[in-house]
């Protein structure tokens, strides 16, 4: 038999197998291969294995398999909180961060990602084509979680959630095998990858649609903090009358005074609107009108690229300790912007409370969509504060409560498992139909459970 604790993990057996590298606890190196991008994660597997090729992947899950063990795919990181949440001692944390090739072909519009890739490596090259992958908002998320998990991108509104953009994915079956699923090839395997997850296989390649972008307009208006529930009040009515072609946020943003943040922000607290236009100036000008007839401080819009916007949200430059959670809203009503400002305060915990504007494509099924073929809600609420010690986690973990709680009446109680940071039961981010057909298509590609998620589909018993 062989051993599954990590005391007795014949880890050189694996380490003989693999370009790439294969670290248990005792190694020298062991803290920094198992640290999360999310620095407030402590993550605790059996092994951590970091690939270099595809047939280091297909060597890691016959390893695993044969031994009883799991494995758990992690891009960066980013959303390690809910898989760190429960143990992690039968698992191999399989880091794809080795695995970054990325190829644009501005012919066909389709880039070609290697599972480590981050989104800052395929907006770059692909923007320089004049093309616009469905990116995020951070440069460093990884490009094959958040599609997988759905991808609510600056495009959103005008082309969908990205998983709907994946012309193809390679993955590692729990057999060992390598294959690559499409519309004509594997498709319920492909249907599932598309919004439900890591739970299917480990993704080794992804191919994305790309959009050519003529004009593009973005940037912020930011405004004193003090207005919060004037200004998001004037920013819900206005997302009433804005076409798909512009997809904008509304956020109270608490900076701390680091150096890395502009010196006109850091430490300074605003309420803040957020949009990229798909058009040129003079039509952002008319539309933005209603926003700077408000006054804002700061107006920093201006003829943009695709790869701009990656610095649109001023997400963190490198990782950090963060806590967060959200959801999504069906209706927004001046009373609930209202509690949610009253606890947003200057004396919250909290960075960020910011309310994404979904609708558009979002709400529209696109043919031969994934599992996650829509978000039908209105608005997407993400909050997040800086968690540098258990203590600090403590206390945005109860300000985060106090968002909720603020909200909880208009919540839709259905989630965004993107911007959902907690083990929560997954059956509430998908329809039912579509909940069913993930579990068939778990049973039927992994029955015996071998890839573990952050959000977990469990296979049929
Ligand atoms: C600063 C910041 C900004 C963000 N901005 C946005 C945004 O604008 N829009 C949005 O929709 N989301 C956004 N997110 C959420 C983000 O999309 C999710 O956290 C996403 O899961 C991150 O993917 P990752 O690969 O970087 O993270 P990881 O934690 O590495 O991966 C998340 C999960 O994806 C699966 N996975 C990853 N790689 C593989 C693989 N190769 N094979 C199989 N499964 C895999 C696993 O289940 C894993 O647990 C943001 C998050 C942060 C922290």
């Amino acid at each position: 038999m062989y051993s599954t604790t990590s005391a007795g993990l014949d880890a050189g057996t694996l380490r003989e197998q693999l370009m790439g590298a294969v670290t248990v606890p005792g190694d020298a190196g062991w803290d920094a291969a198992r640290q999360a991008w999310n620095l407030a994660v402590d993550q605790r597997p059996v092994a951590v294995a970091e690939p270099e090729t595809v047939a280091d992947v297909v060597a890691v899950v016959n390893f695993a398999r044969e031994r009883g063990l799991r494995v758990a795919a992690q891009g960066t990181g980013h959303a390690a909180s809910a898989l760190a949440e429960a143990s992690l001692h039968d698992t191999i944390l399989l880091k794809t961060h080795r695995m970054r090739v990325v190829e644009i072909d501005p012919d066909s519009r389709r880039a070609r990602a290697q599972a480590g890739a981050l989104w800052a490596d395929v907006v770059g090259p692909a923007s320089e084509h004049g093309l616009a992958a469905l990116a995020g908002s951070s440069h460093d998320v990884g490009v094959v979680g958040y599609c997988l998990g759905g991808g609510l991108s600056w495009l959103a509104r005008k082309h969908g959630l990205a998983a709907n953009s994946v012309a193809a994915v390679q993955v590692v079956t729990a057999d060992g095998r390598v294959v690559v699923a499409d519309a004509h090839h594997d498709a319920d395997l492909f249907w599932a990858l598309r919004g439900g997850g890591g739970n299917f296989g480990i993704v080794t390649a992804i191919e994305l649609e790309l959009y050519p972008v003529d004009e593009l307009y973005a940037g912020m208006l930011a405004f004193p903090v003090e207005r919060a529930a004037e200004i998001l009040r004037a920013w819900r009515e206005w997302v009433r009358t804005v076409p798909d072609e512009a997809t904008s946020v509304g956020r109270i943003l608490h900076l701390p005074p680091f150096e890395e943040i502009p010196a006109p922000l850091r430490g300074r607290s605003f309420v803040v609107v957020e949009m990229a236009y798909l058009g040129d100036e003079a039509a952002a000008s008319e539309l933005l009108a209603p926003l700077r007839a408000l006054h804002p401080v700061m107006d920093t819009f201006a003829a943009a690229t695709p790869a701009d916007l990656l610095a649109l949200h001023m997400d963190p430059p490198s990782p950090v300790p963060g806590v967060g959670d959200g959801t999504l809203l069906d209706v927004l009503p001046g009373e609930a912007l209202d509690a949610l400002v009253a606890v947003s305060g200057a004396d919250t915990p909290l960075l960020s409370v910011e309310l994404r504007h979904l609708g558009g494509a979002l709400a529209r099924p696109r043919a031969g969509a994934g599992a996650l073929a829509t978000l039908e809600e209105d608005f997407a609420l993400f909050a997040v504060g800086i968690a540098p010690h258990p203590e600090a986690a403590a206390a945005v973990k109860a300000a985060l409560d106090a968002v909720a709680g603020a909200v909880c009446e208009w919540d839709a109680g259905r989630r965004y498992l993107n911007f959902t940071e907690s083990a929560v039961d997954t059956r509430r981010a998908y329809s039912a139909p579509a909940y069913r057909r993930l579990r068939a298509v778990k049973t039927l590609v992994d029955p015996d459970n071998l890839f573990r998620a952050n959000h977990p589909i469990a296979p049929i018993d």
